[in-house]
């Protein structure tokens, strides 16, 4: 059976799951792939792979919604602003898919998007029957709709066995972002 691209979706209230996606990415431009990842949710720190990823490129880009046009985006921001850069995501997920330039295609928290409401579960369906047959599409974020998970190839969940937040160590750079 030949099917070229994949479906992949890591979920689940354990952490590794945007760290998964990296991985593969990180795989994939051993063999000059094409990757494309679009943040669905923006963090308001900075991330070491937002550097790292300059490092990887062309190969790899990185796509961050909404810089410089609702600014600096946090969790005090009304619902509106993260509609805004959520909707905006899916565009720009859309061209990028459709573009036909690219081996993966991560997006990344976007089922973070819906369970918020930011988005509908339809918007991202849509987005997996639009793609080209050879894209490899991979969704991040915990509480994955079982219309996703129905659609997709490969789907981890990530279970919290342990996790240091618990113990109130907090979040560590180059381990957490
Ligand atoms: P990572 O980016 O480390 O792979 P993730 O994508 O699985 O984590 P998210 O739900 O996107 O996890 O949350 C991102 C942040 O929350 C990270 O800093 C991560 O370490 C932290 N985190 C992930 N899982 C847990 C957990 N079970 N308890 C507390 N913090 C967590
Ligand atoms: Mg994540």
């Amino acid at each position: 059976m030949g099917k070229d691209g994949l479906v992949i979706v890591y979920t689940g209230n354990g952490k590794g799951k945007t760290t998964a996606a990296l991985g593969m990415a990180l795989r994939a431009v051993g063999y000059n792939h094409k990757i494309c990842m679009i943040q669905f949710i923006k963090g308001t720190w900075p991330y070491g792979e937002i550097e790292s990823v300059k490092r990887l490129q062309p190969e790899l880009e990185l796509v961050i919604v909404g810089k410089g046009f609702v600014g600096i985006i946090d969790d005090k921001s009304p619902h509106e602003d993260h509609e805004k850069i959520a909707k905006e995501a899916i565009q720009i997920s859309k061209e990028k898919i459709q573009s036909g330039n690219y081996n993966i295609v991560i997006l990344d928290e976007v089922n973070y998007a819906i369970n918020l409401d930011l988005i509908h579960v339809d918007d991202v369906l849509n987005l997996i029957k639009s793609k080209p047959d050879n894209l490899n599409l991979v969704l991040t974020g915990n509480y994955a709709k079982n219309e996703i998970i129905d659609v997709a190839d490969l789907v981890t969940e990530m279970k919290e066995i342990k996790h240091p937040f618990k113990s109130g160590i907090k979040a560590k750079k180059g381990i957490d972002f």
